[in-house]
């Protein structure tokens, strides 16, 4: 289940921090009586009471006078993008298309989750595997744990993945790209889950009948739209030198030396055309998208499905082909015909 993004506007000073903070039961943002505490959004995941597992975003006051006020302004609006839900605290107008609540000081917090709880949006139960699976299905995983992967742990896909085959009832088996061969010496996989860096080598020692997808593939089908970023990725083929392909990562985190976006995904378009590469992490997705002949997104494992949307709809409004990382990939090794899309 997707966690649901809750997002708290207000004016500077209005007891937006304190609400979150009452509400996490902890000092998750810096309360102080000077108006503008808070500078940029602060997130918190946590579980409420009728709600599950949601992600509360604080925000700056939209009503901040300082030099940096209207880029604060800017940065607050932009959590719109990911927000399920908005709690609109104190003395504040603003037209939202998303369900909204008010909260004013000294209301309980009980009264604002039972108003929550009747606002927030009905999350369908939505299975990351499809109709790729059964009941009773041998699925071999392959996950490479080269130097980009942290170390002694899972990345959140695989968890995920992992996690849904077991309670679909599969029989769920990993490897890495190097104990391939041998795993298959041993089992028939019905399919094949596999880090999308790898598709071509796992697509050539699997037989052609196997059906093949990625970790990524399946993120863009729960989150994204499949076969938008399908279509997007025939841009591909058209790129020239010289033009513009944004990399858009919906999360910031430091990169590696082989870093999927930053050098994998570069390296292998450069080998078709000479592009200029911007990448755009965080937050920072560029209002005017106008210059890019192609946008390229991550798999947006720790993002909402909300954002991930809003992003698509974006680049279609302003007529830029968008896929994501694992069709990219796909489309570049020369297999994205031969892949399961669910
Ligand atoms: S949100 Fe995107 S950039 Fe961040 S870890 Fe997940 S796939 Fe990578």
């Amino acid at each position: 289940m997707e966690r649901l993004h809750i997002a708290f506007f207000g004016p500077a000073n209005s007891g937006k921090s304190t609400l979150v903070n009452a509400l996490c039961g902890q000092e998750v943002s810096l309360v102080s009586p000077h108006p503008g505490t808070t500078t940029d959004p602060v997130r918190k995941a946590v579980e409420l009471p009728g709600l599950g597992a949601c992600v509360l975003i604080d925000t700056a006051g939209l009503d901040d006078e300082s030099l940096l006020g209207p880029e604060r302004r800017r940065r607050s609006l932009a959590i719109l993008d990911e927000a399920d839900v908005a709690v609109l605290v104190g003395d504040i107008s603003l037209e939202l298309d998303i369900p909204t609540v008010r909260y004013s000081r000294g209301e309980s917090v009980e009264s604002l989750l039972e108003r929550l709880r009747a606002v927030a949006p009905k999350q369908e139960e939505r299975f990351l595997t499809g109709n790729l699976v059964r009941k009773g299905d041998c699925v071999l995983l392959v996950m490479p744990q080269d130097s980009e992967a942290p170390k002694g742990r899972l990345i959140l896909p695989q968890v995920q993945v992992l996690r849904e085959l077991l309670d679909r009832g599969c029989n769920a088996l990993c490897c890495t790209p190097e104990s391939l061969s041998s795993a298959l010496e041993r089992i028939k996989p019905d399919s094949v889950i596999t880090d999308s860096q790898v598709f071509a080598l796992v697509n050539k020692a699997l037989p052609a009948s196997t059906p093949l997808t990625s970790f990524s593939v399946l993120l863009a089908a729960a989150k994204g739209d499949i076969r938008t970023y399908v279509a997007g990725a025939q841009a591909i083929d058209q790129l020239s030198s010289g033009e513009r392909v944004l990399i858009a990562e919906a999360c910031t985190h430091v990169p590696d030396t082989e870093d999927i976006g930053r050098v994998k995904i570069p390296a292998l378009l450069r080998k078709r055309a000479d592009v200029k590469v911007d990448i755009a992490a965080g937050n920072d997705f560029p209002e005017d998208l106008s210059d890019y002949s192609l946008i390229i997104h991550c798999g947006g494992c720790v993002a909402s499905r909300t954002l991930v949307q809003s992003r698509i709809k974006k680049a279609l409004r302003a007529g830029v082909p968008i896929t994501n990382y694992g069709i990219a990939l796909a489309k570049l090794q020369g297999i994205l015909d031969r892949i399961v899309i669910p």
